[in-house]
């Protein structure tokens, strides 16, 4: 739930009714992919050596499918996995630890994942959605609006595509394999509801059904869609969840976030604790810190005095600008006031770092670079 772009390639395709990409094996679980195989003419058992394949080897290529009968690799493993991502770009910066992938779907749409390397661990940041309906508008992802849901394939590929790229060892100081994924990429994942929980569970099922993640290491971000965290709660999931609040008052959090039109900083927080309760997972509390808009000391009191003796931790994000934006982000010594009053209210707090920035890769980027790249006049302006 951040902000990467949505650019159509194609012009005509505006004004279209999107259309959803083909069936692939990770839209299904094992017995769907048993029956897909099964159709085809082929033994049961293939479903499970090409699931291997992708989720087990992180292979997609017929060719190196070696256990399958030539004469049907090709078949099989156009079914079951056709392209859904065409890489259109691909950046790096921080010294390789950060690369942002930008893929064309099928119907033309854009979105982005970013992989990020750490010394122990290596996290996927992937979208949920093509564009994104919420409309907040400090978010260059939210003014271009949504285009469609992306299908349970489309979010596992750009993990398990990513997975791939980690195990090749292109991320530099970082562990080969892919630990964590966070939904906080384009889009808000739970109004893509039924496919971002099918995708959570391809992620944790052990290979040859998933890709074996550790439910613990993967985060939904959401700006507070009660219903749908309720409903998350309730999955049997070890997810953890991350609340964007962005302002402890609803007068602000209105502008800031418009669903909380429909679902109050009270609501919101009442359905997080629970949340909390249910999974004993720690809420994440994604605070972004703009310049004069919900950076005051009273704020950081007051959102201090709402999450005091919860299990909760806020993460500070400081604004990435975009250009021509009337938002900025806060000065270093506002956000540090902010952050020396949030722990003297007992609530554990961090300042995100701000990886990708050199690439446009960071929270609310992505949609302005791709218009000014896209825009003529950008070039005189
Ligand atoms: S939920 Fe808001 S911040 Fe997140 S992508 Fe959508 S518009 Fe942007």
């Amino acid at each position: 739930m951040t902000s990467l772009p949505l650019i159509s390639v194609d012009p005509d395709a505006r004004g279209r009714r999107p259309a959803m990409p083909p069936c692939h094996l990770a839209d299904l679980d094992l017995p769907g992919r048993q029956a897909l195989v099964t159709e085809l003419g082929e033994p049961a058992f293939r479903a499970k050596q090409v699931s291997n394949h992708y989720f087990g080897r992180l292979v997609r290529d017929p060719a190196q499918m070696t256990d399958l009968p030539a004469a049907t690799r090709e078949r099989l493993a156009g079914t079951l996995l056709p392209t859904l991502l065409t890489p259109v770009r691909e950046l790096a910066c921080d010294d390789g630890a950060t690369r942002k992938a930008l893929w064309r779907l099928h119907d033309g749409s854009l979105v982005e994942s970013v992989l990020m390397g750490y010394p122990d661990r290596v996290t996927v940041c992937i979208s949920s959605q093509a564009g994104c309906g919420m409309a907040c508008p400090f978010c260059a992802t939210g003014q271009a609006g949504l285009t469609r849901n992306l299908s349970t394939a489309e979010i596992v590929d750009q993990a398990v595509y990513l997975a791939g790229v980690a195990a090749s060892g292109a991320v530099a100081g970082s562990p080969p394999r892919l630990s964590h994924v966070v939904f906080m990429g384009m889009g808000e994942p739970l109004a893509n509801y039924s496919r971002v929980v099918a995708a959570i569970r391809r992620l944790v099922a052990p290979a040859p059904e998933g890709l074996g993640l550790s439910q613990r290491h993967i985060t939904v971000s959401t700006v507070g869609l009660v219903p749908a965290i309720r409903r998350l709660a309730s999955e049997d999931l070890s997810v953890t969840l991350a609340l964007s609040l962005h302002a402890p008052d609803d007068e602000l959090r209105d502008e800031l976030v418009p669903v909380n039109q429909r679902w109050k900083v009270s609501e919101v927080l009442d359905a997080a604790w629970d949340y909390a309760d249910t999974t004993g997972r720690r809420v994440s509390i994604e605070y972004a810190m703009i310049k004069d808009v919900n950076d005051q000391p009273w704020r950081a009191d007051l959102l201090g005095r709402l999450l005091a003796g919860k299990l909760a931790h806020v993460n500070l994000i400081p604004l990435n600008p975009t250009p021509g934006s009337r938002w900025d982000a806060s000065p270093k010594p506002v956000e540090r006031e902010f952050v020396r009053r949030l722990r003297d209210a007992g609530v554990s707090t961090t300042v995100r770092d701000t990886r990708g920035r050199e690439i446009d890769g960071a929270c609310g980027q992505l949609a302005a670079a791709e218009d000014r790249d896209s825009d003529p006049r950008a070039a005189t302006a």
